[in-house]
């Protein structure tokens, strides 16, 4: 991969071990051009179900979402990475496990908030006040939006 401070297309591969109870490979690398060094995550991503949207769109599964959400539930909170990464694992693995190709995006949130729950209250709590309301806001979104489809067929 390119390097990110100098883009460069040479980049060696100093380190290398498995994470998150081996669901994925760290990698530190080396820029043969510029020297600075950088770390990457792999994981493998072939069976993420798409996810179904409140107003019936699909959309690719998020890791960074993911991921994003759950760190901001968690801020200031006495997790490790190492136990954050572990709960992003078991949430993509329960995700997977279920062999549908398309979930409801709730489903996402509502794993997210099984695995706070065991985690740490305040980040469940957090989470999922975030998580209710914003659902809600989408569901009064997408009726909105069919209620106004709607007069637009009668209309015409
Ligand atoms: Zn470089």
């Amino acid at each position: 991969m390119h390097c990110p401070f100098c883009n460069a297309n040479e980049t060696k591969v100093v380190d290398s071990r498995l994470v998150a109870e081996g669901q994925q490979v760290r990698r530190r690398r080396t820029c043969v051009n510029c020297n600075e060094r950088f770390t990457t995550y792999e994981a493998a991503e072939l069976l993420m179900p798409r996810l179904i949207k409140a107003d019936g769109s699909r959309q690719p599964f998020d890791d960074d979402k993911l991921r994003a959400g759950i760190h901001r539930a968690l801020e200031k909170r006495p997790v490790s990475i190492e136990e954050f990464e572990a709960c992003i694992s078991r949430i993509k693995h329960r995700l997977r496990a279920t062999g549908e190709r398309e979930l409801p995006s709730r489903q996402v949130g509502e794993e997210v908030m099984s695995e706070l729950s065991k985690l740490d209250e305040v980040a469940y709590v957090r989470f999922a006040s975030v998580y209710r309301s914003f659902q809600d806001i989408n569901e009064f979104k997408a009726e909105i939006e069919r209620l106004s489809e709607e007069h637009q067929q009668e209309d015409a």
